[in-house]
C-alpha cells in the first residue's frame, strides 16, 4: 500500500469508506509529502521520541510519525475514522489510537503512562476552530512538554510570534511566549490539503520553556490583566482594567497601579511586554493585600 501522503491513494481510502468530510471538525487532511516532512523535521523527532498527535484523519500524518518516533498515541474526535485508521496503520507496531476529544484527556497522564512522565512532543495539524483552546489547556495544565509543533491559520502563526507595538500582537502572543520560544517552520497554501481551506497555513514550532521568562507572584491575575487590556484594545489601560468583568478595580485604582509600576496612565496594552505586565500585575495585588 502506497502512503497517504499520495493524493491517489487518500481519495481511494475515502471513497471505499465513503467518508464524508465534517467542517465541524475541521477536516482538511494532507495530501503533499514535502509538507509532512517539513512537519517531521521541525518537530526534530528521534527514535527516542514518544509523540502525541492530535486528531490523525485517516493517519497520514500519523503514518510519517510512526516512521521517525519510538511510540504514538493519536487522539481522534470522530468515530467514523477509527477503522479508516485501523487500516491505514496497520503496517505499524509502534502506535495506538484513541477514539476520543483531546480537551477531555489526562494529559499528564499520557505522559506518565507512555513517557514515564519525560517531556513529551505534541504534533498535530489542528482542527482551526480550537488552537487557542487546545494550546492554552496543553500549556496551562504545565504537563511535561519537549516542543508542540503545530499546523495553524496562518494569521494565528503571526499572532503567536508578535512582539509589543505591531498589528498581531495580543494575549495569544503573550501567553504563547510565557511558555514557549515560537519559530515558524513553513507556510503551506491552501492545496496541500483536501478538501483546501480558505485560508493559508503555517507550521510553527512551540520550543517549551524550562522556566517560565519572568517572575510574577499571581499568573492568574497577570493573565485576567491581559485579557483585559487586549479585550478593548482601542481604549487605554487603565479603562481596560476597570471595564473587565474579570477584575476587581476602581478606575483610580487602575491609575494608581499604572503610575506605581513606572508607565503613563495613558498607555494602551499593547505597548506592554511580559515583563510589564508582571510588573503591573504584582502592583494590582499589592492593593488588595
Ligand atoms: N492529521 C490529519 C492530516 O494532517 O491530514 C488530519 C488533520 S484535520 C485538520 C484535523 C483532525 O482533528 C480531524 O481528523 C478531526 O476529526 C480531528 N479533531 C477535531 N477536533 C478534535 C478534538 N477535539 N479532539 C481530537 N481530534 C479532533
Amino acid at each position: 500500500m502506497e502512503k497517504l501522503s499520495n493524493p491517489k491513494e487518500t481519495i481511494q481510502v475515502l471513497q471505499k469508506y465513503e467518508f464524508q468530510f465534517k467542517k465541524k471538525f475541521g477536516q482538511n487532511f494532507l495530501i503533499d509529502p514535502h509538507v509532512l516532512d517539513k512537519i517531521v523535521d521541525a518537530a526534530q523527532i528521534t527514535k527516542e521520541d514518544f509523540v502525541l498527535e492530535i486528531g490523525p484523519g485517516i493517519g497520514t500524518l500519523t503514518q510519517y510519525l510512526c516512521e521517525h518516533a519510538k511510540q504514538v498515541l493519536a487522539v481522534e474526535i470522530d468515530a467514523k475514522l477509527i477503522p479508516i485508521l485501523k487500516e491505514t496503520l496497520a503496517p505499524y507496531d509502534n502506535v495506538e489510537v484513541l477514539h476520543g476529544d483531546i480537551l477531555k484527556q489526562d494529559i499528564q497522564q499520557i505522559a506518565d503512562t507512555y513517557n514515564e512522565g519525560k517531556p513529551i512532543k505534541v504534533v498535530a495539524n489542528l482542527p482551526y476552530y480550537i488552537t487557542t483552546p487546545i494550546i492554552m489547556e496543553l500549556f496551562e495544565s504545565h504537563v511535561p512538554l519537549a516542543n508542540v509543533t503545530v499546523m495553524v491559520q496562518k494569521e494565528v502563526a503571526d499572532r503567536m510570534k508578535a512582539e509589543p507595538g505591531t498589528k498581531d500582537y495580543g494575549a495569544l502572543s503573550l501567553a504563547v511566549q510565557y511558555y514557549a520560544k515560537p519559530y515558524i517552520a513553513a507556510f503551506v497554501p491552501p492545496n496541500c490539503f483536501m478538501p483546501r481551506p480558505n485560508v493559508g497555513s503555517a507550521v510553527i514550532r512551540l520550543d517549551c520553556l524550562s522556566r517560565v521568562p519572568v517572575e510574577v507572584q499571581d499568573e492568574k491575575l497577570m493573565f485576567r490583566l491581559i485579557r483585559a487590556s487586549f479585550n478593548q484594545r482601542r481604549k487605554t489601560l487603565q479603562n481596560g482594567i476597570a471595564n473587565s468583568p474579570e477584575l476587581d478595580y476602581t478606575k483610580e485604582e487602575a491609575a494608581k497601579a499604572i503610575e506605581q509600576a513606572g508607565f503613563d496612565v495613558r498607555i494602551r496594552g499593547e505597548k506592554l511586554g511580559l515583563s510589564e505586565f508582571a510588573k503591573l500585575a504584582d502592583e494590582l495585588e499589592k492593593m488588595r493585600e
